[in-house]
């Protein structure tokens, strides 16, 4: 009983952050239930409270390194992946950002992605990626993300490299990767 209620509050916290009387009442359960709840989640690592509010613990800033090459993270090309439980890992660029979704894929929720040309944050599953261009920024054989097909096609014109849909992409990383191509650290 205690453990689905507390995979429940994990849901919940990841829409937006909560009080512990909103938890309770949300529950139809005692104040001290939900702070034995919260204590327990708090042990886990799972959840912090700050100014009385109880929301899902920031991962991301303890973690400064690639899940994948340990690179450390400069935000421009980083890719975010949510995971079950409410953990998230990230990753330097989409090259590592897919194969971290190919070491944790049936735990992946989600996957932030960055535009490369805006750099805002897109839902990696229906981006468009050019992959093994001749431009490698970060990790390669390279790849990059974009909103727009369009652009994605005018890059690969310009430098090479394929544009396909997330799961496309994903093969044909492996593809390059498994035909030896070198690999390239960032210049
Ligand atoms: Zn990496
Ligand atoms: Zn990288």
């Amino acid at each position: 009983m205690g453990k689905e209620r507390k995979e429940k509050i994990l849901e919940l916290l990841k829409e937006r952050e909560r009080t512990p009387k909103e938890l309770a009442s949300l529950f139809n359960v005692s104040l001290m239930t939900i702070y034995r709840d919260i204590k327990e989640l708090e042990k886990e690592g799972l959840v912090e409270r700050k100014h009385g509010v109880i929301r899902l613990k920031e991962e991301d800033e303890n973690q400064r390194e690639c899940v994948i090459c340990s690179k450390d993270i400069d935000g421009r090309f980083n890719v975010i992946l949510f995971l079950k439980e409410g953990k998230r890992v990230q990753a330097c660029c989409p090259h590592c950002g897919l194969m971290a979704f190919r070491k944790f894929s049936d735990k992946v929720e989600s996957i932030l992605m960055k535009d490369f040309i805006t750099c805002n944050p897109v839902n990696g599953f229906g981006c468009w990626y050019v992959v093994g261009s001749d431009i490698a920024p970060c990790c390669s054989p390279s790849a990059f993300a974009f909103v727009d097909k369009l652009m994605a096609e005018r890059f690969s014109k310009g430098f090479g490299g394929k544009v396909l849909g997330f799961e496309e992409a994903l093969e044909e990383l492996h593809r390059l990767m498994s035909l030896g191509r070198r690999v390239y650290l960032s210049l």
